[in-house]
């Protein structure tokens, strides 16, 4: 059995904890933020928990087919059914489709936080700063130097740019091999109404203007409290307006709402304003996850394979099934744990 570090709490990070604690090793994760989820994240303001970045997942394979029935029978997802349209040339349209909709419950990190369960440890609001292999282990150290954990292997799930920062006197090679990855930005906007909205649609694609999605958040199973919706902008406009200021931002995007709606006005009682700077990778990596060669090194995430829930959790998974191979093959010092 070997001690893992996990760096990242989102779905790359716990798909590959996943892998690593069923074959029995003790697996520590660490997350710079509050919680877990990462882009899976939760806001909870209002009385409502909003689902912040991912809004939905669904299987385009079957391994993640049936690893979303485990997670249904567990109770930590269900299915989200929502009237779905679709914005363009000014016009709003039904937009059905035969897609598997599903969403954690009462919301996204439920199903981070059940995953969570098989660690044997979980560090939030924990920025590794630094890793160093040393005397065949890995040293973690904090933002002031302070001297975290040491691990027989590693897992480093967090996005291209936060990667190479942590590989960059380790492993050049792999940091600038992240470093050439780049990650588009989302604006986001959550608002909760005093009157639930007369609008059929719980959610829509928008195909014109600033935004790329809109979502009746309380239309999700298990979510309470007042009406709530969360706005996406695209990813194009919200690069035009990386650096526009925050009051401004908010105005365009509630302006573009209620024009998806065509409604007049509409009774805000809460709204937070969120920047995704590293909401999406720009493209489909061509690996499933990194690994280099001698060390007992895994990097994972979305930006590795495919950007989306399901791209994380088996870029995660291929990076534990590695790392459980490297540790049961390797001589040395570990088999001496063993
Ligand atoms: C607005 C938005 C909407 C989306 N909608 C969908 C959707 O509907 N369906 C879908 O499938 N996908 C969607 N996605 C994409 C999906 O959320 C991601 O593909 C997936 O969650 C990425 O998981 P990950 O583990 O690779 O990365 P992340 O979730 O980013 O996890 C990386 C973690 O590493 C942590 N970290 C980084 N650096 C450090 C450090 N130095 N020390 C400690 N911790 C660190 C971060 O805090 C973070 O928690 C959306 C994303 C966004 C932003």
């Amino acid at each position: 059995m070997a001690d893992i570090a996990v760096i990242g709490a989102g779905m790359a990070g716990l798909s590959a904890l996943q892998e690593l604690a069923a074959a029995g090793h003790q697996v520590q994760v660490y997350d710079k933020s509050r919680g877990s989820g990462g882009r899976m994240a939760t806001k909870a303001l209002a009385g409502s928990g909003w689902d912040m970045g991912a809004q939905f997942l669904r299987a385009h394979s079957p391994d993640f087919a049936h690893q979303l029935s485990q997670w249904q029978q567990a109770g930590w997802i269900a299915p989200w059914s929502p009237t779905i349209c679709r914005y363009e040339n000014d016009c709003l349209t039904p937009s059905p489709d035969a897609v598997s909709r599903y969403v954690g419950v009462p919301r996204m990190t439920a199903l981070s936080r059940g995953l969570l369960q098989s660690a044997a440890g979980f560090h939030p609001a924990v920025r590794i700063s630094t890793v160093r292999f040393a005397e065949q282990r890995w040293q973690l150290q904090s933002d002031d130097g302070t001297h975290l954990a040491s691990a027989d292997a590693l897992v480093i799930s967090a996005p291209p740019a936060q990667s190479a920062a942590l590989l960059e006197n380790t492993v050049p090679p792999l940091a600038a091999h992240c470093r050439q990855q780049p990650m588009l930005p989302c604006w986001t906007l959550l608002i909760s109404v005093q009157q639930p909205l007369a609008v059929t649609a719980d959610a829509v694609f928008v195909r014109q203007g600033p935004l790329g999605w809109i979502a009746r958040n309380s239309s999700k199973p298990g979510r309470s409290g007042a009406e709530s919706w969360v706005i996406q902008a695209s990813h194009t406009w919200s690069a035009t307006h990386n650096d526009s200021p925050r009051e401004a931002v908010q105005q365009m995007l509630l302006e573009a709402f209620c024009e998806v709606f065509k409604l007049d006005a509409i009774s805000i009682t809460g709204q937070w304003l969120h920047r995704w700077l590293y909401a999406l990778p720009a493209s489909t990596g061509n690996a499933e996850f990194l690994a280099a060669g001698g060390l007992p090194l895994a990097v994972c995430g979305d930006w590795c394979h495919h950007p989306s829930v399901e791209g994380a959790w088996h870029s995660g998974r291929r990076a534990g099934q590695y790392l459980n191979h490297y540790l049961a093959t390797s001589s040395g010092h570990l088999q001496e744990r063993i």
